[in-house]
């Protein structure tokens, strides 16, 4: 649940089950232990978290045995409130203590009691803790933690603390170990990635780590998510473009193109900073793709504000953009402002605004009618695939595409790459069918034996495992992550 951090934090879960011993639920089966990484960020998650606790009273009820854990932000923002509202949850633990989970369920299990352990501070960099990776093409790494702004609509900074960053050695040694076990692209993770580095006081950090990312053997595509317009520096602008792993793609939150609302925000840039970024990014990269996310109906927005971030939006040409209408988030202090906007006039710019930006997107990828694009091939991206006979995948700018495979074609692997001529588009995708039918163009890769490699090993171990590094006295326990 929520943003490309907590779903990071989910990996690292279910590596900590896993190297505990816990063993994943296979799908259709009933879980011994189900954990939900909550997201604080997410319109309505209370409501979300406690619905799906209803539900699991329930199953629990007739299922002995089985534990629940709560954890994540809201799980940090809520503590003990979750076991009041919820006695039947096991363990609630935090943003900070995400290690500790293993040993909480077995202790509620040993005392009988729900366990609660909200830390602070990060008691260890939650990247040393083991991770089972969704993909075996694509990893995330955290390169920092934590957020020193304080934008009042936003509820990280008090549920993830301050920045810190990791060591870069640390960061390129986890990089290096992904690649090692077959991936061939890594998006470098943070709530502010170009701030990387003001722990250890070097603010070209950033820059610095992309160069030497773009050095490391076999890795193919480098991604980098968020950076804030008021961090963004040139060394860096110059770091994607001279290095060539470094994807042509940029996602900078906008968030308002109102200079008022900016400052409400505490948003420390301005749209015309912002623009500027996006043309000295287009400068250097000329096929850069650029997305974005923005919020509608900010509390004091007007209806000029509303049209400064339309003005924003079509200048700045974005590929995509996350649109979200803003809600009172309990705890932030947007909250507490006044001139919160009705719903009615939020639903309404909203709708004005995505169709400006589905307008600009499909524009944007009607231009890529025609052109050849190298498509990393994805596992399950798609839903409609089987039906259509298309595969799906991500191009270097990072737009989605869906692609045929002409009869008697080779089939890709996820990992592989396929080289696509795009025949049509959508704002949200490109499609690329074969006119004449001619096999597809694939590049097989290391990311696409290490898919084969993890299929025969998933295969090879059937459904009930024999044996398997047990620890906590607990064979046979299925976990089952929601997150
Ligand atoms: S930069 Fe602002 S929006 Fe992003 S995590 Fe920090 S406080 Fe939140």
């Amino acid at each position: 649940m929520g943003c490309q951090m907590n779903v990071h934090d989910s990996e690292r879960l279910s590596g900590s089950l896993e190297a505990a011993g816990y063993i994943p639920a296979l799908a259709g089966s009933e879980a011994d232990v189900v954990v939900l990484n909550t997201c604080a960020v997410r319109e309505n998650a209370g409501n979300k978290l406690y619905g799906t606790l209803g539900h699991l009273a329930s199953v629990k009820r007739d299922r002995d045995g089985m534990q629940i854990a709560v954890g994540g932000c809201l799980a940090q923002k809520d503590k003990h409130d979750i076991v009041s509202k919820a006695p039947w949850v096991d363990v609630v633990f935090g943003t900070h203590n995400m290690g500790s989970l293993p040993a909480l369920l077995e202790r509620a299990r040993h005392n009988d009691e729900a366990q609660v352990e909200i830390l602070e501070a990060l008691d260890v960099f939650p990247s040393t803790l083991p991770t089972k990776r969704e993909s075996t093409y694509s990893g995330w790494v955290s390169i920092s933690v934590g957020c020193n702004n304080t934008c009042t609509f936003c509820i990280v900074p008090s549920l993830r603390g301050k920045e810190m960053d990791r060591r870069p050695g640390d960061v390129l040694g986890e990089i290096q170990a992904l690649v090692d076990d077959g991936a061939i692209e890594v998006t470098l993770l943070g709530q502010n990635v170009n701030t990387y580095g003001v722990e250890f006081g070097d603010k070209f950090a950033f820059g610095k780590l992309l160069r030497a990312a773009g050095e490391i053997d076999g890795l193919e595509r480098i991604r980098f998510t968020s950076p804030h317009p008021a961090a963004f520096t040139d060394d860096v602008i110059d770091a994607m473009a001279e290095t060539p792993a470094v994807m042509p793609s940029l996602h900078m939150p906008l968030q308002s193109g109102s200079d008022a609302i900016l400052k409400a925000m505490r948003r420390s840039y301005r749209s015309e900073k912002f623009l500027g970024i996006l043309d000295r990014v287009r400068a250097k990269i000329p096929n850069a793709a650029i997305t974005t996310d923005i919020i509608v109906g900010f509390p004091g927005e007007t209806e000029a504000d509303f049209q400064e971030t339309l003005r924003v939006v079509r200048l700045a040409r974005f590929s995509a953009a996350f649109t979200f209408q803003y809600s009172i988030r309990p705890g932030t202090p947007a909250a507490g402002m006044p001139d919160q906007i009705p719903k009615a006039v939020v639903q309404e710019r909203y709708e004005r605004l995505v169709a400006l930006q589905n307008q600009i997107a499909l524009e944007e990828n009607e231009a890529q009618i025609g052109r050849d694009v190298n498509v990393l091939v994805a596992a399950g991206e798609g839903r409609k695939d089987a039906a259509s006979l298309r595969m799906t995948g991500r191009t270097e700018d990072f737009r989605l595409a869906h692609f045929e495979i002409p009869a008697g074609s080779d089939v890709p692997r996820p990992g592989d790459v396929v080289t696509v001529t795009v025949t049509a588009a959508a704002p949200y995708h490109l499609l690329a069918d074969s006119g004449d039918g001619s096999p597809l163009r694939i590049r097989r890769t290391r990311s696409g034996d290490a898919w084969d490699r993890a299929e025969a090993e998933s295969c090879a171990v059937g459904d009930e495992p024999a044996t398997g590094n047990v620890s906590l006295g607990l064979p046979g326990i299925r976990t089952s992550l929601l997150g």
